[in-house]
């Protein structure tokens, strides 16, 4: 196997994945190592859900440069990535509104097709939601979900075929530097040279970043999901949900499932190398209680399966896309239980800003590291009209 490489990506998440595809497009094909196999982390536990709402106004703009490549897979990357579009509704309890408001009228601003509804829409939208609990939602009509493994194979498989190489079953325990400048790695199946080595490692990116000394503010969150058999009376498809008021979001899933995903017991800190086949104890009584609520057709419902998945948090719930310590190192890692849907437009921006000095696509300066040193921590990433919970 050759052993040298103009970039190496640590990690075949759906963000090495997407890196791989823009670098390999941009003629500078990666070589990227995986501990495991592709897909095996974060992204092969995501819920998938694509839709643009965010509550700061960076956020929203990253999430639009990824839509059309959701919405015209097959001509942008190449094989499929499972798009379905649905909607997206938003529903946030009354003493929200003013935010609500404020990020649709945010979202707009950044192009994105928002609108605030009205719950007489949403029963008109979804008629078999109880809607007595909120004045307004927000809705947009062009989001919807994706199947987070099979883009990070359609990215990597386009990748590959622009000359990118993937090794799976290759752990990397080592970064090689000389002076200031980043050389390549050590792995379990030996060295790799390169100029530049891309941090993409997901919950594990703390490990990769002490091995140039970087101490990352990233720690693991635990999500639990649970998917439930739909009783006939929901029918076929609803838009995808994040309600607020029951601290949940739910969608559609193939095979006539309800997926479900609580967003106040996710629990920081554990091991990401932690088992992925059990929810916590209580967390299925928690779900159908919550999901009957707002979906009460759901009683008739049954559960499925369950299972959890491990993702790196940053102290300011955003990424981190940055050059970081030693020349030639990067940070594409930090995604905080939101980087599926803007996977695509960061990969385009960390290959703008490896091959060209600084991305174009959307500026990165938000994202920046510096931004957790303790003489800038007043700059961490915050929205006046933040939520409580904005997860997924
Ligand atoms: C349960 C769950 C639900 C989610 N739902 C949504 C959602 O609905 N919408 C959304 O936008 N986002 C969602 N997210 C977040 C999103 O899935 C993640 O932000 C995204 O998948 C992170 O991708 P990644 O490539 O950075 O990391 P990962 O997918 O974790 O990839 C990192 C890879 O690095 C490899 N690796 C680690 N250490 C090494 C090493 N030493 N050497 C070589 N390889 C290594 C790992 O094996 C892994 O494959 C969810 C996350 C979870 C866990």
């Amino acid at each position: 196997m050759e052993n040298t490489a103009e970039v190496i990506i640590v990690g075949a998440g759906i963000h090495g994945s997407s890196l791989a595809f823009h670098l390999a497009e941009r003629g500078v094909p990666p070589l990227v190592l995986e501990k495991t196999f592709l897909a095996a982390g974060a992204t092969g536990r995501s819920s998938g859900l694509v839709r643009m709402y965010y509550d700061l106004e960076p956020e929203p703009r990253m999430a639009i440069a990824s839509l059309p490549y959701f919405r015209n897979w097959p001509e942008r990357v190449g094989g499929e990535c499972g798009f379905t579009r649905t909607g997206f509704i938003q529903i946030l309890p009354r003493r929200d509104e003013l935010r609500l408001r404020a990020n649709v009228e945010m979202c707009q601003r950044a192009g994105i097709f928002s609108l605030v509804v009205s719950a007489a829409d949403v029963r008109r939208l979804a008629p078999v939601f109880r809607v007595d609990d909120f004045d307004h939602a927000a809705y947009e009509p062009e989001s919807g979900y994706a199947d987070p493994p099979a883009a990070a194979k359609a990215f990597m498989d386009s990748a590959r075929q622009r000359g990118a190489r993937l090794v799976q079953d290759c752990r990397v325990t080592g970064i090689r530097v000389h002076g200031s400048r980043v050389m390549g790695v050590e792995t379990t199946r030996g060295e790799f040279s390169a100029p530049v080595v891309v941090n993409a490692a997901g919950p594990w990116a703390p490990e990769i970043g002490r091995m140039v000394g970087l101490e990352l503010p990233i720690k693991t969150l635990r999500h639990d999901v649970a998917l439930f058999r739909r009783p006939p009376a929901l029918g076929p498809v609803h838009p995808v949900v994040i309600d607020e008021p029951y601290l949940q979001y739910f969608r559609p899933e193939t095979g006539r499932l309800m997926l479900v995903g609580l967003d106040d017991v996710n629990t920081l800190g554990e091991s990401p190398d932690g088992p992925t086949e059990y929810v916590k104890p209580n967390y299925i009584g928690q779900a159908v209680e919550r999901i009957c609520r707002r979906v009460p057709v759901m009683d008739e419902g049954s559960l499925h399966s369950s299972y959890c998945g491990y993702e790196g948090n940053t102290a300011d719930v955003r990424a981190i896309l940055d050059q970081a310590g030693p020349d030639g190192f990067y940070l594409d890692c930090g995604f905080s239980g939101m980087g599926f849907k803007i996977a695509p437009a960061v990969g385009k921006c960390m290959s703008e800003l490896i091959l060209d000095g600084q991305a174009r696509t959307v500026d990165l300066t938000p994202w920046r590291w510096d931004r957790f040193t303790p003489q800038r921590l007043a700059e961490l990433l915050a929205s006046k009209d933040a939520y409580e919970n904005i997860w997924h």
